[in-house]
């Protein structure tokens, strides 16, 4: 029987969450999913003896909804170095987070990435912020642009290309900067505070956890919701299903007329994965690319930081390169010859393994928040809206939208 059934349409992060609250009420609802596997943003595949997640992700350990929800022993994470590795076109060097490595403050006072004043401040506004909570993080700054903050702050132009440009470009899949600075501070916060890590399995792992926690979620995949009201969602193969109340678990758009043309923007990034077969020595830093002639933003070597990607025991090195732009037709080519020049790696070292071009990877939002009244998810009489989107571009932010919208629908 699927009357008076919950019905959740996507089995993202998003979905997933909005699950377990719903069974945490005592209910058993239907999470409808049109893909093959649950997981939507977070997923992971096995290519040539390698796990290739599907564009390089991070799991920020502090992130509320994390420490809520995710047993991080059980996806036996492990943990990148704080700072960087910054690869300008004549020098390199390793930047070291003070809040977090204090061993390494006098290398991190002496290294070029920005002025001694840069590195106080970045400290000063790190113990600030931990001290905040993530709403103060958010509060007052929804609507000034990351770029704008980190001159206000007083950062030299040093640090904001050597630095800030490269690795939140990266966070935030744009170069520019102008992701509100409410996301910023709180990222920030996340990072002085936590560490970014990898699941043993993958990112999807994250995603497999969630599901399979579920005791009473009928999860139903390879099935496309085609349309929606407050009484039943209509599959793609003219199936109807009564609901109770639905979540939508996506992007809301295509189902309702109302919201047609007021769709979510996306910012969308590239991906490419080589091996090495020298093993390549980065001490598990994210390597930052400050080189306007290069076509990649940062680059990682994914089996320092955790072996299991590579699902034999072979040598060499797994390494995640991610562009700076969507890049044309010989992408690959140039991708790899920058790589060798930032690497030093011999010309026959790398080889290419895939390349994902992802259109759809964070909402663009002009307003965000971190968080909502769980009434505020309410688009029409019993339905929901949950998902990245209507909160701001985080893993943080799906979790907790798919929680608020639950908790909204079981008020009906
Ligand atoms: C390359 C990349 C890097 C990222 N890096 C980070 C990071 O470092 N830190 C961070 O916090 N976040 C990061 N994110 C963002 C994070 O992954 C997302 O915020 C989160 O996974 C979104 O979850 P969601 O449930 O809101 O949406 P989604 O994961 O998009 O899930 C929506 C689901 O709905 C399904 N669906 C859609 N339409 C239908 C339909 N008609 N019928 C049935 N099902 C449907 C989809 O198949 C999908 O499974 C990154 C994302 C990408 C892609």
């Amino acid at each position: 029987m699927t009357q008076d059934k919950f019905v959740i349409v996507g089995g993202g992060a998003a979905g997933l969450v909005a699950a377990h609250t719903l069974e945490a009420a005592g209910h058993a609802p239907l999470l409808l999913e049109r893909e093959a596997e649950v997981g939507g943003r977070l997923r992971t595949d096995e290519v040539d003896g390698f796990r290739l997640d599907r564009g390089f992700q991070v799991l920020l350990s502090e992130y509320p909804e994390v420490k809520r929800y995710l047993d991080l022993d059980a996806l036996q994470v492990s943990a990148f170095r704080p700072g960087g590795h910054v690869h300008m076109r004549q020098q390199h060097f390793r930047f070291a987070d003070p809040l977090r490595e204090p061993a390494q403050l006098f290398r991190s006072a002496l290294s070029p990435v920005g002025t001694l004043n840069d590195k106080i401040r970045l400290a000063q506004l790190g113990l600030k912020l931990m001290r905040s909570t993530p709403e103060e993080c958010f509060r007052g700054y929804t609507q000034q642009t990351t770029i704008d903050f980190i001159w206000k702050y007083g950062f030299s132009e040093q640090i904001v290309e050597r630095f800030f440009r490269p690795f939140f470009g990266g966070v935030f899949l744009e170069q520019r900067l102008e992701t509100p600075a409410a996301m910023f501070r709180f990222v920030l916060k996340m990072f002085a505070q936590g560490s970014a890590v990898l699941p043993a399995e993958g990112i999807q792992a994250v995603a497999r956890q969630l599901a399979g926690k579920l005791q009473r979620t009928e999860i139903r995949t390879g099935h496309a919701v085609r349309s929606i009201t407050d009484r039943e969602v209509i599959l793609d193969d003219d199936r109807r299903i009564p609901t109770r109340a639905v979540i939508v678990a996506c992007a809301p758009d295509p189902f309702f007329p109302q919201l047609a043309g007021s769709g979510t923007e996306y910012k969308s990034t590239t991906n490419l994965y080589f091996y090495s077969t020298r093993r390549l020595k980065e001490n598990r830093l994210i390597n930052l690319v400050v080189d306007p002639t290069s076509t990649i933003n940062t680059f990682c070597v994914l089996d320092e930081v955790a072996p299991t990607y590579k699902l034999r025991n072979q040598g060499g090195s797994l390494i995640s390169v991610s562009l700076k732009e969507c890049p044309d037709t010989d992408s690959v080519a140039q991708a790899e010859q920058d790589l060798l020049r930032h690497t030093r790696l011999p010309n026959d070292a790398l080889s290419f393994l895939k390349q994902y071009d992802i259109p759809h990877a964070l909402p663009r939002l002009g307003a965000v928040a971190f968080s909502a009244d769980a009434t505020q998810t309410r688009l029409i009489d019993r339905v929901f809206l949950a998902g990245d989107q209507q909160l701001n571009g985080s893993l943080d932010a799906a979790m907790r939208s798919g929680r608020l919208a639950a908790e909204g629908a079981l008020r009906t």
